[in-house]
C-alpha cells in the first residue's frame, strides 16, 4: 500500500496556456500550487478533470461581441508531459462512475509536473454514450446536469481513480467546493468495508481540508434536493445511513449546497486572504447563527503566485545577478529579497523597460517607448461584474482628460474573457470596445483578445501600474497583482482581498473603499479616489524625472514593492503555511482517527451521537455583578445550568460578551456545587472586564460540548444560552 502524502482535487489546474483548462484565478492558484509543491518536494497528488475543448478561446468581433471558439486541445503542444494513464495489461485504465441510473465510463490523462502528478478525468471513451463523451468537454458548463455529472465525476470518479492505483492520501485538499462529492465516495467505501456512517464520517473529516473561494452565497455551488434525489437515488442508501442524514451534510436553504458539504465533511476550513477569512465567518455565521462570528472556526491562508512561472525572463537576470544565488528557492526570506533596494536604479529601470517593449510588441501597439513611453495600466482578469471593469470610464470626460494630456499621456490596456453563458459580463466588453472607439480614446485605451497566461506574462510584467477595483469584499483574493508587484510593477487597488495585508503605504496605492452596503454609492466613492490618485499621485510621480531621464521616486517604490510584496505573496510561502497549518496536523489527525480499527473515530461519533441526543442543556439564574471587596474590581458571574444527562466535563460553560468594538470576550465558569442530579450552579471571575450597564447587558452564558478529540471548539455547531 503506497501512503501518498497529500492529494488536492480542484475542478481546474492553470499550468501553462498550452493547457487551457482553467478559467481564472482559481485554475491559476491551483496550478501555482501544485507547481510549488513540486519545488518544495511535498508529496503531493493532483486530481481534476480534462476539458477536451477547455476554456474557449475568445474573439471580440466588430461589434465587441464575445465569440467563442472551441478548438480541440492538442495535447502534442503542451509543455507537460501528459501521458494516457493505464492497467497493468496496458489497456487504458477505465473508471465508472454512476450518473442518474446509468453508469459512466471516463478515462485519465496523467500531467507531469516535476515530481507532482496532476490525474486529469476525461468521459470521451467509445463505451459511452455521445452525450457522455461531450459531459467533460468544457469548463463550468451552464446546464445543471451535465455540471452535477462534472462534480460526480472530479469527486466520486477521481476518489474511484485514487483507489484503482493504490494511491492512499493521508490528507485530502478540497480546492473549493466543486469536488466535495468525494468525501460521500470515501464514506461508501468505507461502508462497503462494514464501518458505519457516523465513524466512517469522522474518519473521513479527520483527514479533509477545504478552502473555500466564494465571498458571497450567489458564488457558491447548489443543486436542488429533486436533483440530488435523481443522481444519489440508489446512492444514499450505499453509505449507510437513510436519505435525510445524507442529505443534512450538505443542506441550506432547501437545497444542496456543496460548499456546506464541504464543511461538514472537513476538520479545518480556511479562506484565501485574512480579510476573505472574516467575510467567510460572517458567511457561515448564517448558517450557524448561535456561534458568534468571531468563533466560526475558519482560518485563512493568503494566496501567493509561483515566482518561477510569473517573473519576467530578464528580471530574473536580474535578480540572479543582485541576490543571493539561492534566492529563487529561499523566495519566502525577506532577508533574501532586501538586496533589491542595492539593484541601481538605471539597471531595474531598463530592465522594466525591455518588458514593456516586449509587450508592446505582442501586442503590436503602436506606442513610442522612448524614455519610458506613456505610463501604462493594465487591468486585466475575468470580466465578473463584480470586478468593475467599466470603473475607470464612470466619468468618461475626467479619464478623458487624464488619459488625453500630451505632456503626460497615459494608456490603459484592458483584457480578459467573460463565461459564455455572462450576458452582463459580455455586455462589459462591448462597452469596452465602443469606448475605445471614441476619437478621445484613440490610442489610450486597447483591448487585448483572448486573455490567458501568456497575455497575463506579458501584462503583469510590462505595465506600469496594475490596476484592481473590485466591489469590497467580493475578490476573495486576487492574485495577478502579486504576479505584477514581483516584476516590479506598482498595484493601484482596493484595500480588498491579498491588497488589504500587502499594501503598506509605501509599495503601491490603495483605494480604502468603505462597505456601507449601498453598491453604487460605494462604486461612486471608489471611482473618486481612483481618479484623485492617478491625477495627483501616480501621473505627477511617473513623470518626475532625474538624473537620465529616470523618474527616482518611481524606481524607489518599485523597489519597496518588490521587497515588501514578493517574499509574502508566493507560493512557497503559501504551501508552506498550508504544510504547517493544516498538511500535518490534518496527517497526524487522520491517522490517530484511523489506528487500531478507527478506535478514535468510532469513540468520536458515539460520544456525538450521545451528545445531540441528550442535549437540552438550560441556561438558568444568570448573574453578573462586581465584587469590590478585594478592592481590584472583580467582576463575578454565576449561572445554573441544567445538564441532564450530560456530565460536566463534557461541556464548557463561558460568559461571553461583545467588547463594544468586533471582539468578544470570554470568561470560563466552573461548577462549584451540584443542587440536584444534572443540576449545577457555575461561577467564575475576571479582573479584566471593565463592567457598566451597556456590557452587561449583552453578556450571556454559554454552554458548549468540548472533547480533546474534537477539531475545534465547534465542531458539533451546537451550543445552549442563556
Ligand atoms: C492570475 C490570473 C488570474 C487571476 O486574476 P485576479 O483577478 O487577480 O484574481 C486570472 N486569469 C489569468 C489568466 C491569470 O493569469
Amino acid at each position: 500500500m503506497q501512503n501518498s502524502g497529500i492529494v488536492y482535487f480542484s475542478a481546474e489546474f492553470g499550468l501553462d496556456e498550452s493547457l487551457p483548462i482553467y478559467s481564472g484565478g482559481l485554475g491559476i492558484l491551483a496550478g501555482d500550487h501544485v507547481k510549488a509543491a513540486a519545488d518544495l518536494k511535498i508529496p503531493l497528488t493532483g486530481v481534476g478533470i480534462f476539458y477536451g475543448k477547455g476554456y474557449f478561446q475568445q474573439r471580440i468581433d466588430e461589434g465587441g461581441s464575445q465569440q467563442h471558439l472551441y478548438p480541440e486541445i492538442d495535447l502534442e503542444e503542451s509543455v507537460y508531459p501528459v501521458r494516457l494513464v493505464r492497467d497493468d495489461n496496458g489497456r487504458p485504465l477505465i473508471i465508472e462512475v454512476p450518473l442518474n441510473g446509468r453508469q459512466v465510463y471516463a478515462k485519465t490523462w496523467s500531467v507531469q509536473v516535476g515530481s507532482v502528478t496532476l490525474y486529469l478525468l476525461n468521459t470521451d471513451v467509445e463505451t459511452n454514450s455521445e452525450a457522455d463523451r461531450r459531459l467533460t468537454d468544457t469548463l463550468y458548463p451552464g446546464n445543471q446536469d451535465v455540471r452535477i455529472s462534472q462534480e460526480i465525476l472530479l469527486g466520486i470518479g477521481g476518489t474511484r481513480l485514487l483507489a484503482a492505483l493504490g494511491i492512499h492520501p493521508e490528507v485530502w485538499h478540497m480546492n473549493e467546493g466543486h469536488c466535495a462529492f468525494l468525501s460521500l465516495e470515501r464514506i461508501r467505501m468505507l461502508s462497503a468495508e462494514g464501518v458505519p456512517f457516523e465513524t466512517a464520517l469522522e474518519v473521513v473529516k479527520a483527514s479533509t481540508v477545504f478552502t473555500t473561494h466564494t465571498p458571497v452565497p450567489a458564488g457558491h455551488d447548489v443543486f436542488s434536493i429533486d436533483m440530488m434525489d435523481r443522481y444519489f437515488g440508489d446512492y444514499y442508501w450505499q453509505l449507510g445511513a437513510d436519505r435525510e442524514r445524507v442529505l443534512s451534510l450538505g443542506r441550506m436553504d432547501g437545497a444542496f449546497n456543496m460548499t456546506r458539504l464541504a464543511v461538514s465533511t472537513s476538520s479545518k476550513v480556511n479562506g484565501v486572504s485574512k480579510l476573505h477569512g472574516e467575510v467567510t465567518r460572517e458567511l457561515f455565521h448564517r448558517w450557524m447563527p448561535h456561534i458568534p462570528v468571531r468563533d466560526i472556526p475558519v482560518d485563512s491562508v493568503t494566496n501567493g503566485i509561483h515566482t518561477g512561472t510569473w517573473l519576467a525572463a530578464g528580471m530574473k537576470e536580474l535578480f540572479d545577478r543582485h541576490l543571493p544565488s539561492d534566492w529563487a528557492l529561499r523566495a519566502a526570506e525577506p532577508e533574501v529579497w532586501a538586496a533589491v533596494r542595492d539593484i541601481p536604479d538605471i539597471e531595474l529601470w531598463e530592465e522594466h523597460q525591455r518588458a514593456k517593449s516586449k509587450m508592446l510588441q505582442a501586442f503590436g501597439l503602436p506606442l513610442s517607448s522612448e524614455g519610458g513611453g506613456p505610463l501604462i495600466i493594465g487591468f486585466a482578469r475575468r470580466f465578473a461584474t463584480y470586478k468593475r471593469a467599466l470603473l475607470i470610464f464612470s466619468d468618461s470626460e475626467r479619464l478623458a482628460r487624464i488619459l488625453g494630456d500630451p505632456n503626460r499621456p497615459v494608456v490603459l490596456i484592458l483584457a480578459g474573457k467573460a463565461h459564455p453563458s455572462d450576458g452582463p459580463g459580455q455586455e462589459l466588453i462591448r462597452k469596452i470596445v465602443e469606448l475605445s472607439r471614441e476619437e478621445r480614446f484613440k490610442d489610450r485605451v486597447h483591448i487585448v483578445e483572448n486573455y490567458a497566461m501568456d497575455k497575463a506574462k506579458l501584462l503583469v510584467q510590462g505595465v506600469d501600474v496594475w490596476l484592481n477595483t473590485p466591489l469590497k469584499p467580493m475578490e476573495a483574493s486576487g492574485t495577478s497583482g502579486q504576479k505584477a508587484a514581483l516584476n516590479g510593477v506598482l498595484n493601484c487597488s482596493v484595500l480588498d482581498g491579498w491588497w488589504e495585508e500587502g499594501y503598506n503605504g509605501r509599495n503601491g496605492w490603495a483605494i480604502e473603499s468603505a462597505i456601507d452596503g449601498d453598491p453604487e454609492l460605494q462604486t461612486k466613492q471608489d471611482t473618486e479616489v481612483l481618479y484623485r490618485l492617478l491625477e495627483e499621485e501616480i501621473i505627477p510621480l511617473f513623470y518626475k524625472r532625474g538624473d537620465r531621464m529616470i523618474p527616482m521616486e518611481w524606481v524607489d517604490r518599485m523597489k519597496e514593492s518588490i521587497c515588501s510584496l514578493a517574499p509574502v505573496y508566493n507560493t512557497h510561502r503559501m504551501v508552506n503555511d498550508y504544510w504547517h497549518k493544516l498538511y500535518v496536523p490534518t496527517s497526524a489527525r487522520g491517522k490517530r482517527f484511523a489506528a487500531d480499527n478507527l478506535e478514535v473515530a468510532s469513540r468520536v461519533a458515539a460520544y456525538k451521537q450521545f451528545i445531540r441526543n441528550s442535549w437540552s442543556v438550560q441556561v438558568r439564574n444568570v448573574d453578573i455583578h462586581e465584587n469590590n471587596s478585594s478592592g481590584n474590581g472583580m467582576t463575578k458571574f454565576s449561572a445554573e445550568i441544567q445538564l441532564g444527562a450530560i456530565w460536566h466535563g463534557d461541556v464548557r460553560v463561558e460568559a461571553v460578551g461583545s467588547d463594544g468594538h468586533r471582539g468578544i470576550w470570554k470568561v470560563i465558569l466552573e461548577p462549584v456545587q451540584q443542587q440536584a442530579k444534572g443540576l449545577y450552579v457555575y461561577e467564575g471571575a475576571s479582573p479584566n472586564i471593565p463592567i457598566n450597564n451597556i456590557w452587561k447587558a449583552n453578556a450571556n452564558v454559554r454552554v458548549t460540548p468540548i472533547s480533546p478529540d474534537f477539531a475545534n471548539d465547534f465542531e458539533m455547531e451546537l451550543s445552549a444560552w442563556g
